[in-house]
């Protein structure tokens, strides 16, 4: 099943502590895909994903555009990848991207919709859009969950959620 999720914030505070309450929602083998122009807050999103998952507060996430991947250790492992400057699916597997589905971590990838052929099945993906200078706004989409998870997460958002329209 296929559903999406709305939602808004107003500071790059708010798209932290949006994605900090995501991040506890988070179990081992989880994928979370986000795409959005450069400057929409993916970076800003992962860093409260990151504190979500129990990455200490003081550990600096900052998008790996050259290395392609970076590590963190909280409760999780989180894997953090930015594809911005992918040139070809053989650069994944020479990140060993491919053993990181193998390991107990969340993995995270800036730029998805370049390897989305590569995501497994159940997996999240947000694509963000700049509203304004300080709005932003978050569609979610949840492939292969299942409505009483679409529920659970959709209460552990509902500060942020917003309409449709
Ligand atoms: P990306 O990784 O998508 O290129 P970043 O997270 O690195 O984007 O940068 C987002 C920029 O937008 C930061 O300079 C941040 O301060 C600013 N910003 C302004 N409002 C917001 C908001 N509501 N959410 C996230 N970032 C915001
Ligand atoms: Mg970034």
């Amino acid at each position: 099943m296929t559903t999406v999720m709305y939602f808004e914030t107003n500071s790059p505070e708010e798209t932290e502590a949006l994605g900090c309450a995501l991040g506890k929602t988070l179990s081992a083998g989880a994928w979370v895909g986000l795409d959005g122009d450069l400057g929409a807050g993916k970076t800003c999103f992962t860093r409260g994903i990151a504190a979500g998952v129990g990455v200490p507060t003081g550990c600096p996430v900052t998008s790996p555009t050259f290395t392609l991947l970076n590590v963190y250790e909280g409760d999780l492992m989180l894997y953090h990848l930015d594809l911005y400057r992918l040139s070809s699916e053989d650069d994944l597997e020479a990140i060993g991207y491919y053993d990181l589905f193998t390991d107990e971590g969340v993995v995270l990838v800036e730029w998805a919709s370049r390897i989305l052929s590569s995501a497994p099945e159940r997996h999240l993906s947000f694509f963000i859009e700049q509203m304004s200078e300080t709005s932003r706004r978050f569609a979610l989409t949840l492939h292969g969950w299942t409505e009483e998870e679409r529920e659970a997460l959709g209460s552990s958002l509902s500060n942020w959620s917003t309409s449709e329209a």
